[in-house]
């Protein structure tokens, strides 16, 4: 087994970002789970499924076939074949991942491919329940949150960034209901792990909260 860091929280937290620096300054690689079940989201709305449809997500998630590859050391996720990366980026397929992802076969599915990524090379891997479900061995586990406005406002900037048109107290009230929905629902909930150490971002740098979790090596 390789060297495991598992690092989850709420949505907004920093996780990606934190968890990218940590992985090029030990020359692990990086995965994104939740781009995983964004992409399997992508399918199902592209299907035409609504999030509450939970009999249709049963059955038409397993014509997903979700892979994940490396360009240049940053991840690729492709959805039957296709490089989606540049499409699962949207609140719509955000709030939909999260509609889905309580889904049985989504998860046995999307867990699967996590396990084997991080069976035999280094991994830093960020999440919902990594530390509790997907690798219960990792030598390193981080709780990472941040106050919600904190959060919401760093999903705001990102998106201001992007040129995307967004209401600061919209997406605080989307954040506040997503993290409901991961941490209530019955399989594999958004929780701390027992042995996991609680990080809070929000008056950390990302620098800071990267050392953080490298001192616990
Ligand atoms: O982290 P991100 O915002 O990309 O995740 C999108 C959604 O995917 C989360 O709200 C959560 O419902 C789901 N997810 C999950 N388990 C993971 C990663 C993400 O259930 N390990």
């Amino acid at each position: 087994m390789g060297m495991n860091i598992a690092i989850d929280g709420p949505a907004g937290a920093g996780k990606s970002t934190i968890a990218k620096r940590i992985a090029k300054k030990l020359g692990y690689i990086y995965v994104d789970t939740g781009a995983m079940y964004r992409a399997m989201a992508l399918f199902l709305l592209r299907e035409k499924i609504k999030p509450s449809e939970t009999e249709k997500i049963d059955v038409k998630c397993q014509e997903a076939d979700i892979s994940i590859g490396y360009e240049n050391g940053e991840q690729i996720v492709y959805l039957n074949g296709e490089n989606v990366n540049g499409l699962i980026r949207t609140e719509e397929v955000g709030n939909m991942a999260s509609a889905s992802s309580p889904n049985p076969n989504v998860r046995r599915k999307l867990v699967e491919l996590q396990q084997k990524l991080a069976s035999d090379q280094d991994v830093v891997m960020d999440g919902r329940d990594i530390g509790t479900c997907v690798l219960p061995k990792a030598q390193v586990k981080v709780y990472l949150t941040a106050d919600s406005r904190v959060r919401a406002e760093r999903r705001y900037r990102e998106l201001e960034e992007r040129g995307v048109d967004c209401n600061l107290g919209e997406i605080e009230k989307d954040i506040i209901e997503r993290d409901h929905q991961d941490m209530t629902r019955e399989i594999s909930p958004l929780r701390q792990a027992e042995d996991a150490v609680l990080i809070d971002s929000s008056h950390m740098t990302i620098e800071e909260a990267a050392e953080a979790v490298i001192s616990l090596l």
